[in-house]
């Protein structure tokens, strides 16, 4: 590798914020630019779930044929903004494509992947950030009222878990109330993952990781990439909203916000938002001890620092529409219902936007035109789950090492259906 590189990271996500941290323990000297805080984008505001279960692609063919009723139950995960549609269809009709049946085994062996790797990747970060305090073992619980539910919800999961050797219990109704004693008592069907991990402060989590990445020495800058200056095919400089900044190459990681400068760097990407909110109530006397997803409603109460986060379903629509929080405040009621003890006081609300390809697979490599871009986005519902590893990744890659397993499913110029 020689003397390090200068190396400018856009987008201080999860995923920027760790790329960040690896090529900077590398030895090069790393520019971490984003106009926000780090972490104050999607990363902020997710379950904390670091999900080593998560192998199932974002469209399964039973999420197909629910399709017509959840677009039209106003309590159920899945909304979409009409208007929106016409510029959403291609994208939206590749990523169901992805879900025929021999399409869909080869994408989730892909995430699995990924996500049975991810712990390594967390460790490492938690031992030289010191981000112990923030990270909770215990599992994640998936509870409903009836077996039946339970069974139906997991389905596709159970035989992918099955298939790629990820661990699940499934419990009766005294096994779910051991667990967690403050749920109500109707719910007496379980299923625990109990690999899994959590985070209480996605967002410090991310700050933890930035701190580490400064006290190696790198640079952070609050200045937006709006382009890239060019010699030849390479990239020379990233015009910044704060001027110039002269590099030797360059890692994009803005989230759902990469399309425009992945293009500029030479690379079409089928990426869109998904996206989600949460809203943030009081720990109730009695609280959770893990994540807790209701099947029957298709949303997450998570214990956080902070409280009890409700993070519920997808939105369709411009990343760049405003929020409309009816939706997620609708769960409140239903969230008091499994966790009698909740209040309705509702702290705080938010928005973000999950980056999603439409083969659900992030991209994670070069830029097949541009030989000093890498891009590192896409991450979908796992991105914290699956941040650290990446920019271990794409320390990797810089550096010209073997990254220990066959990255051509990532690589950003693939077929994506
Ligand atoms: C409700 C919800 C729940 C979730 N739960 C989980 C979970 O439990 N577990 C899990 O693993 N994942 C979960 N996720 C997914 C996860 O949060 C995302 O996949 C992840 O945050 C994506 O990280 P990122 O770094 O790619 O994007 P971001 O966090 O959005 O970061 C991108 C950054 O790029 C910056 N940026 C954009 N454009 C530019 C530019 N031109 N120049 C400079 N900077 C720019 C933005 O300001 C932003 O800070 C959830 C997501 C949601 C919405």
């Amino acid at each position: 590798m020689g003397e390090g590189l200068r190396i400018a990271v856009i987008g201080a996500g999860i995923v920027g914020t760790s790329c960040a941290f690896f090529l900077q323990r590398d030895g090069h000297r790393v520019t971490l630019l984003d106009p926000r805080e780090p972490g104050t984008g999607t990363s902020f505001g997710n379950a904390g779930i670091i999900s080593l279960g998560s192998v199932a692609p974002v469209v399964t063919p039973g999420l197909l044929r629910k399709l017509p009723a959840l677009l039209t139950d106003r309590t159920s995960p899945l909304a979409i903004r009409w208007a929106y549609l016409p510029r959403l269809l291609p994208w939206l009709s590749r990523l169901a494509l992805n879900a025929r049946p021999a399409r869909l085994e080869r994408l989730a062996s892909a995430i699995a992947e990924l996500t049975a790797r991810c712990d390594r990747a967390h460790d490492l970060l938690i031992q030289e950030c010191g981000l112990g305090e923030l990270v909770r073992s215990g599992g994640w619980l998936w509870v409903a009222r009836s077996p039946a539910t339970l069974l139906e919800a997991s389905a596709t999961n159970r035989r992918l878990w099955d298939r790629f050797g990820r661990r699940y219990e499934l419990l009766d109704a005294a096994a779910v109330h051991a667990l967690e004693p403050a749920l109500a008592p109707d719910l007496v069907a379980g299923l625990l993952l109990p690999e899994n991990r959590f985070v209480l402060d996605p967002c410090r989590y991310v700050q933890g990781i930035a701190r580490g990445f400064l006290e190696r020495g790198g640079t952070y800058l609050q200045a937006e990439a709006e382009g890239f200056a060019f010699e030849g095919s390479r990239i020379a400089a990233v015009g910044t909203s704060r001027g110039l900044l002269p590099v030797d190459g360059v890692v994009l990681a803005a989230g759902a916000f990469s399309k425009r400068l992945a293009a500029l760097g030479g690379v079409r990407v089928p990426l869109d938002a998904e996206r989600g909110y949460h809203v943030m109530l009081p720990h109730p006397p009695s609280s959770l001890g893990r994540p807790i997803y209701a099947c029957e409603h298709g949303f997450v109460m998570a214990p956080m620092a902070a409280g009890i986060r409700i993070t519920g379903g997808v939105e369709l629509a411009s990343p760049w529409a405003p929020p409309d929080f009816r939706r997620i405040r609708r769960l409140v009621p239903l969230a008091q219902r499994l966790l009698p003890g909740l209040s309705g006081e509702i702290l705080s609300e938010w928005q973000g936007c999950r980056p999603t390809l439409v083969d659900s697979l992030p991209a994670i490599g070069p830029s097949p035109t541009t030989p000093n871009l890498w891009l590192a986005f896409g991450h979908q519902h796992i991105g914290l789950t699956l941040g650290p590893l990446t920019g271990r990744l794409i320390a990797d890659l810089v550096a010209g090492r073997d990254p220990g397993f066959d990255l051509s499913a990532y690589a950003p110029g693939r077929e994506y259906w």
